[in-house]
């Protein structure tokens, strides 16, 4: 084949579909596999190219760009002024050593962001030899014929073939809000992008209608690739959490001034300091408070936490997601496929006189059907033939595989009948289609106009059962002949079925004009003959019901969503624990626990925003809803301040999962148009992910606040014997300014990273979700920090005051108040690991591996710093002796066991102020 022609078609929206199918070397039936992979080697892969990353002297010049650095290079450069180059050359590494941390986690905070978007990647339906499948949209090439349906995200530049009420949102191309509608006749040739109607653009949205097309234009020459790169899918790392941090860095770096410039005066008039020795303090103080450490923290254990969620089947698009989905109150899930297998059977059949019981499991289309317990062949009864011709005829879905393999292509609802019309001995293959409407959940049916053998023209109809009756005038009796309708009758065999928790449909047909050739919603609206009913199962997930009783205990309540038949949706929602109303003699709330809590679509709609938000909060199922409900009920529940996670699959979804704080979509059933509304996707499309998410979702911002609760108290200690010392007047201080440093340096690149990846503590989920405004301090944590700071300072003044009366020279003084502190840190660690629990227990040594790490490689540094001689002439550190190391340990463990004392206490009060 001639590679090149397939790239002369330079303006494919002028000429005929046919005519441009042809030039490209394509056919109806698609490319061969070779033919593709030929043209995947000649033209690459569709794929536009991934932005350019920053240089790395920008990304290094962008680790200053922050408040807390600017004092400590302004401290850097007092130094340099007054000539003290060894302090000028360790706060400069300081720095320097703080922008390589941030460098560091930063990569990997983008590795595993990147790692996230390349599991996004995109699913296109290629027609190839003649069969339809789904490949990686990267590896479509010109001359592909590609299928879309509504909520599909074009994956590359296409000339319409086909189009059924096609309308596209081109607004990513374009910048036009309103959908366009598409057609395959060929437009001018000077017609604009935006008025190509005879084209479909990559990276714009299917938003009606289905469509297909042959691919004139792959990754970088397509439209899209003409104007940008990559369109950014997940979004940088700024979040609510990472802004809050940046105005307390901010607050934190002006209080460090103000204190810094009282000190020295105090310094200066009062205790008469020299010049150079107060400045000295001073920047030893500064040096001290700065947490400089606090901004990389953060990102590093989000960064951890996507990753970990990634791998458990949660992948997060926009981060801020992390800390909402901590505080969520309410789910709201989809019961088809999330809370339920979607692994349907069809179970029961019934006709106007005739109750069918329908054997076999899953998709293998062996079973007997049965009739009061005899078997009942469709051959000797006409209802039943009828039942299952039309649900196979009227069926998108095709049972496939051999013996212990059977699958099905297609949706789990329409497998199960075909497996129902296969068990029937009807073949729906000999029924020519001549036109459809396809299943919609807003209309929840579907209709085919089809001809037999015999030349007979029918409009089958299948969906809903209420839907289907009200457009029904007859029913089919067990000879097959039509009489009047018997509307209570089949009320009550939907009920029926329904409380056994089937999922129903029903089946009715017309006969249509010899001639008609097509068909639309408006010929649906009445004459049809009720066939009658199937009941299908649809098994619930076992480890979603142990999720929601998990939910349940964490105070997060589960409400199912659904477009099924109230009865089915209360039987399965009871099965699974997401209610327990409607029990006889259930709960204790009188007259409400005895009232199914069910709210349906046509009730909801009769309601007031009001009245809606009144029960919104009390009612576990909605029934029969359609995907614009959904926005209703995650407003009311929001605006009742409730913290909402909404699942979703259909391309109109989309503005509910943008409502809410938490937007699930599903990975595989659901549409690219959701996925990219969603904060959330779940690649396993199961209920029980959602709630491991809500549980990583608390764990991540835990640890966030365990960071913190760590790092300034460090900070805070270490600054106050500074302050102390000048502020009463000492003429030695306990600390020379690089020996902060050094401290600082050392444990920020050990022990303030062992909190970032910890995993959760026990009882995590046993407690009830943080308010939705809690701040991320509150006036307990910061009683703590305050009182930890105070035992810190005081432990490391006494070190250094207790070697100094005993005649020790400086030096070993100053190291022994290091060692003290760097020890003091170390065990205050390990109070850090549990936020509110006691840590004096063994349970604190077991369960993070990284703690030792970052322990072991402390000890090695600050060994370093006492032994070797270079660190000596640095830091002005000494060898100290055993006993020496001995008090620092002491003195570190009874900080450790005030510290528990102070966390008891706050708690204490904690409790009885009612305060979480
Ligand atoms: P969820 O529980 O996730 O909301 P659902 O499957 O219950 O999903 P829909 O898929 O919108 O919701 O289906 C709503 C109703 O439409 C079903 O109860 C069924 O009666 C009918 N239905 C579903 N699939 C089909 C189909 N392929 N053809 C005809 N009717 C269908």
């Amino acid at each position: 084949m001639d590679l090149d022609r397939t790239i002369q078609t330079s303006e494919p929206w002028a000429a005929p579909a046919s005519a441009v199918l042809e030039s490209l070397g394509g056919t109806e039936h698609g490319l061969t596999a070779a033919e593709a992979s030929a043209r995947l080697d000649s033209h690459g892969r569709n794929m536009l190219a991934p932005p350019k990353p920053a240089p790395w002297w920008k990304r290094v010049l962008l680790q200053f760009k922050d408040v807390l650095i600017y004092v400590l290079l302004a401290s850097a450069l007092l130094k340099a002024i007054i000539g003290d180059w060894v302090d000028f050359a360790v706060i400069l590494a300081v720095a320097v050593i703080n922008a390589v941390i941030g460098l560091v986690q930063e990569g990997r905070a983008e590795q595993a962001l990147n790692a996230i978007r390349g599991m996004m990647s995109t699913q296109a339906h290629v027609m190839r030899a003649g069969v339809w499948i789904e490949v990686d949209a990267a590896e479509l090439v010109p001359g592909d014929v590609v299928r879309l349906r509504a909520g599909d995200r074009v994956p590359a530049d296409l000339r319409l073939l086909d189009a059924a009420n096609l309308q596209v949102d081109e607004s990513a191309l374009t910048g036009e809000a309103e959908p366009s509608t598409k057609f395959t006749e060929p437009v001018a040739p000077t017609a604009e992008l935006g008025d190509r109607s005879s084209m479909m653009f990559s990276g714009t949205l299917v938003a009606a209608g289905t469509g297909r097309g042959v691919v004139v234009a792959t990754g970088v020459n397509t439209e899209i690739g003409h104007i940008q790169t990559l369109v950014t899918e997940v979004e940088s790392v700024e979040t609510p959490l990472a802004i809050a941090l940046a105005r307390f860095g901010r607050l934190i770096a002006w209080t460090i001034v103000a204190m810094t410039l009282v000190m020295t005066a105090i310094g200066f008039f009062v205790h008469g300091f020299g010049l150079q020795e107060i400045v000295s303090a001073a920047i030893g103080f500064a040096v001290a408070a700065i947490p400089e450490g606090l901004p990389a923290l953060v990102t590093i254990t989000l960064a951890l936490g996507v990753q970990q969620m990634a791998r458990r089947h949660a992948i997060t698009r926009r981060l801020p997601a992390v800390e909402a989905l901590g505080s969520v109150t309410v789910i709201c899930s989809d019961k088809t496929g999330t809370l339920t297998k979607n692994e349907m059977t069809a179970r029961a059949v019934r006709t106007a006189a005739h109750e069918y019981e329908v054997e076999g499991t899953g998709y293998a289309p062996e079973g007997v059907i049965t009739r009061d317990g005899a078997p009942a062949p469709a051959s000797a009864n006409p209802d039943l033939q009828a039942l299952a011709e039309a649900v196979a005829v009227c069926n998108d879905a095709r049972v496939v595989g051999a013996a212990g393999d059977w699958r099905i292509v297609g949706a789990p609802t329409e497998g199960a009948l075909a497996v129902l019309g296969h068990k029937a001995g009807v073949d729906g293959g000999t029924w020519q289609r001549e036109a459809e409407v396809p299943f919609d959940s807003e209309t929840k049916y579907m209709a085919v106009l089809a001809r037999g053998d015999g030349g007979e023209a029918y409009v089958f109809l299948k969906g809903a059962p209420d839907r289907v009756l009200t457009r029904a005038t007859t029913q089919t009796q067990p000879d097959g002949s039509a009489a009047p309708i018997d509307v209570a009758h089949w009320q009550r065999q939907i009920s029926e079925l329904g409380q056994r928790g089937l999922r129903v449909l029903a089946a009715a047909r017309r006969r249509a004009d010899a001639g008609a050739a097509t068909l639309s919603h408006a010929d649906l609206e009445t004459g049809f003959e009720f066939i009658g009913v199937v009941g299908i199962v649809d098994p619930p997930r076992p480890e979603a019901i142990v999720a929601i009783a998990t939910s349940h205990r964490a105070g997060v309540a589960v409400k199912m969503i659904t477009g099924d038949h109230p009865d089915t949706a209360l039987s399965i929602a009871r099965e699974m624990g997401i209610t327990s109303g409607g029990d006889a003699g259930a709960g204790d709330a009188g007259a409400d626990a005895a009232e199914p809590r069910v709210l349906t679509g046509a009730e909801l709609e009769a309601m007031s925003d009001e009245q809606l938000r009144a029960v919104a909060g009390t009612v576990d199922v909605y029934a029969r809803t359609s995907p614009e409900h959904k926005i209703r009920i995650v407003s009311a529940l929001q605006h009742e301040g409730e913290v909402v996670a909404m699942t979703g699959d259909g391309v109109n979804d989309a503005p509910a999962l943008t409502q809410a704080d938490v937007g699930v979509a599903m990975g595989l059933k659901g549409t690219e148009a959701t996925k990219e509304a969603a904060d959330l996707v779940l690649t396993d499309d199961n209920f029980a992910t959602i709630e491991r998410a809500v549980e990583e979702g608390r764990r991540i911002y835990s640890n966030i606040r365990k960071s913190i609760l760590f790092l300034l108290p460090t900070n805070g200690g270490q600054s106050l014997v500074i302050l102390i010392a000048v502020l009463i007047g000492a003429t030695q201080l306990p600390l020379e300014p690089v020996q902060v440093l050094w401290i600082n340096m050392a444990t920020s690149v050990t022990l303030s990273l062992a909190l970032a990846g910890a995993g959760a503590e026990p009882g995590l989920m046993d407690q009830p979700p943080r308010g939705k405004d809690a701040p991320l301090l509150d006036a307990r944590m910061g009683v703590r920090i305050g009182v930890v700071s105070l035992l810190v300072a005081a432990a490391t003044m006494f070190s250094f005051y207790f070697e100094d009366g005993h005649g020790e020279n400086l030096a070993q003084s100053q190291t022994t108040a290091v060692t003290t502190l760097a020890l003091c840190q170390l065990a205050y660690l390990f109070s850090c690991r549990f936020l509110d629990r006691s840590s004096l227990s063994l349970e604190v040594f077991r369960g993070n591996r990284v703690i030792y790490i970052s322990a072991a490689v402390l000890i090695v540094l600050q060994l370093a710093f006492v032994y070797l001689p270079f660190m000596h002439d640095w830091f002005g550190s000494d060898v100290i002796d055993w006993h020496q190391w001995g008090l620092s340990a002491l003195l570190a463990i009874v900080v450790f066991v005030l510290a528990e004392v102070n966390k008891a206490l706050t708690r204490r009060i904690g409790e009885s102020g009612g305060a979480r």
